[in-house]
């Protein structure tokens, strides 16, 4: 088969290596995302993983592929009970509430690629039905308090995360503590309930589900035994993916569970990773209450999704730098005026810088979605749109055509176009913004400066530009 150059390609954790993406059925992709636990609000590691599978998703959609992208919501668990006995009400009313505060996340970062949320609570039964046949299997056992997979059991287990059973003991995350267990790797399916916890009934008796089973049973019911692309953090390869593959592949006997897994890298705060206990750990809230939700998309897709990325001071001053030489360009494109008679001279030169920024833009996200490639693609027509239109080379036709592929590429990343908020300036700044672009425009300089002033003491600068002037956040 002829490889072509600008095939897409996706880095496949299960193999370590860059592969050509061939979904399993034409250009029909099935996509898995591991969901939130809604215990809390959502933090900037959460932003992070969404704003990815967001990006990747608009991409293949943009590239022709028919996507559902599938995500769970784990809105039962260890960590929302105990929560809700803290704050004394119970786990269903915490999990629907941060699942309501989750999803308000999403929509203000603009994170709507999502086709279906799955809430695993829903999928009760179809968790059941995967424990009930892994008992069959012989792949899981019963013990006092509940019903755990037998890790020994499954040749494959540790393929995806390169690590052996016999490793597996090693895992701090959320592996179940139970001393009956045969191996100390083995995970829970089914937790007995203790009393005042949530439950539901079962062949075996009334409990609930473990963590790692909703999400099969969830993509079982959806996709079948195996789908396209599973992603998630980093973090979650082990042992969570792991036994993913372990309870699906058992049962149906069938593999790979899933043929493409991707998972994007660590964000870190301040060099360290992010805890309550060392004052860095920010929600997507406090975020937001500092800034506009488009800087963190760009902060976000200005790294490659598999990299780390150390959330600081430099770094989102760095970004908010590039966002306002972004509207600068934005706003002069939209004022473009004039005939421009050099462009006459040489009608490709826009042409020319449309279709170069267009594949540079291709060839970054072809190659695993290289999104620092791509962002510096946008960054490359800024620098060369800016120097055109000092040129007077750039007619507002062609303006208008550099903002068509802008808006293309903001399809995908959703970070260019945004909507201005109206009420950024308190009313008193407006008002008096208003009176000096009169005192201006009598010729009132003494009293523009006055007010200018007053502006400034009001925490806002005025700036004079030739299509007036414009108010700025000191
Ligand atoms: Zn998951």
């Amino acid at each position: 088969m002829i490889q072509y150059p600008n095939m897409l390609k996706v880095y496949n954790t299960l193999s370590r290596k860059k592969e050509s993406f061939r979904p399993r059925k034409d250009k029909k992709v099935n996509l898995f995302v591991c969901g939130p636990t809604v215990y809390d609000f959502s933090h900037l590691g959460h932003a992070r993983t969404y704003v990815v599978f967001d990006v990747i998703t608009k991409y293949l959609r943009e590239k022709g592929y028919d996507v559902f992208y599938l995500q769970n919501i784990t809105d039962i668990d260890d960590k929302i009970i105990n929560r809700a006995k803290e704050k004394n009400i119970s786990p269903k009313k915490l999990a629907s509430d941060f699942k309501r505060e989750y999803l308000k996340d999403m929509k203000t970062l603009k994170i709507d690629a999502v086709s279906e949320y799955a809430r695993a609570t829903k999928y009760v039964k179809e968790i059941i039905s995967q424990v009930e046949r892994l008992l069959k299997k012989h792949y899981a056992y019963q013990i006092k308090d509940g019903i755990y997979y037998d890790i020994s059991k499954f040749k494959r287990y540790g393929r995806l995360s390169k690590r052996t059973a016999l490793q597996a003991e090693d895992a701090v995350s959320r592996i179940d503590e139970a001393k009956e267990k045969k191996n100390k790797g083995d995970f829970c399916l089914w937790k007995f309930s203790k009393p005042e916890e949530p439950k539901w009934k079962s062949p075996w008796g009334e409990g609930r589900p473990g963590w790692h089973i909703e999400d099969t049973a969830i993509t079982e019911k959806h996709f079948g035994p195996r789908y396209d692309i599973h992603g998630g953090a980093k973090d979650l390869i082990f042992p969570h993916h792991e036994a993913e593959i372990a309870q699906m592949e058992a049962i149906s006997g069938e593999k790979p569970l899933v043929k493409y897994w991707l998972h994007s890298g660590f964000l870190t705060v301040r060099g360290q990773k992010m805890a309550k206990s060392l004052g860095n750990f920010i929600t997507i809230r406090d975020f937001l209450k500092e800034n506009p939700a488009r800087l963190l998309r760009l902060l976000i897709i200005k790294t490659y999704y598999r990299s780390p990325v150390d959330y600081n001071e430099k770094l989102l001053s760095q970004t908010k730098k590039e966002m306002e030489r972004i509207d600068e360009f934005l706003d002069k494109l939209n004022n473009q005026k004039g005939t421009a008679l050099l462009a006459i001279r040489d009608p490709k030169l826009i042409k020319n810088l449309i279709s170069k920024t267009k594949k540079e833009f291709e060839k970054a996200m072809q190659d695993d979605f290289n999104t620092p490639q791509a962002v510096a693609a946008i960054f490359n027509l800024v620098t060369e749109g800016n120097y055109l239109i000092a040129q007077n080379k750039v007619r507002p036709k062609d303006a208008r055509r550099i903002l068509k592929l802008l808006k293309e590429i903001d399809k995908v990343f959703n970070f260019i176009f945004w909507k201005k908020p109206k009420e950024e300036f308190p009313k008193a700044v407006l008002g008096l913004a208003e009176q000096r672009e009169r005192c201006r425009k009598e010729g009132d300089w003494q009293k523009a400066d006055e007010l200018r002033k007053k502006i400034k003491e009001l925490g806002y600068w005025v700036q004079d530009a030739k299509e007036g002037s414009k108010i700025k956040k000191i």
